[in-house]
């Protein structure tokens, strides 16, 4: 036998089950009234229940570890798959022509982007870490293609400064040619 209490429970239950649309339509209506009421509703609670939320997620992280990391990968995965539509699937280094690969997960054999500007890009960060930390929409992907990055190996990119590369470049020559002559043709 049901208590009162259980019947009137298990009345509510059946009734918001019956009535799913409506309840949906009206929280979306909700929602969408009184967004900047529940913006700051949502950030009143995060400061006043901080440590109780960094705890909780602590926990969740742990219990869940699995699950999260699951996740990661998942997501990583779509993410990249979409960019993989703009960004050429194969390519060779700009420096020594090496056959490389868009998201290969062999390091060895994977495309390096490079900051050619003496990283006064817009994207100042890790270009892979940009792709993956941003969607592949209309907006990004016309900051990505302005960018033009270069494709470097992983032997050739750690070469290259990012700033003052072609001052670099000339002295590592010069450099590299005063040795030649002054060594290597005695041997
Ligand atoms: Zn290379």
């Amino acid at each position: 036998m049901y208590s009162n209490k259980e019947k009137e429970k298990k009345w509510r239950k059946e009734y918001r089950d019956t009535h799913k649309d409506y309840f949906r339509e009206y929280g979306k209506k909700y929602q969408l009234k009184n967004k900047d009421k529940l913006k700051q509703y949502r950030i009143e609670y995060r400061i006043k229940n901080k440590i109780e939320i960094r705890e909780r997620n602590r926990e969740y992280q742990r219990k869940n570890r699995l699950k999260i990391k699951r996740w990661q990968t998942n997501f990583k995965k779509r993410r990249l798959d979409a960019w993989s539509k703009i960004i050429p699937k194969q390519a060779n280094c700009g420096i020594c022509g090496k056959l490389i690969k868009f998201n290969s997960t062999n390091f060895s054999e994977s495309i390096h982007f490079d900051h050619r500007y003496e990283g006064m890009e817009v994207i100042k960060v890790n270009p892979s870490e940009w792709l993956l930390g941003n969607e592949c929409n209309a907006e990004n992907i016309e900051i990505w293609k302005s960018r033009n990055f270069g494709m470097l190996c992983n032997k050739c990119n750690p070469h290259l400064p990012t700033v003052n590369r072609i001052d670099w470049l000339e002295k590592a020559l010069k450099y590299a040619k005063q040795s030649y002559v002054s060594n290597v043709k005695k041997l």
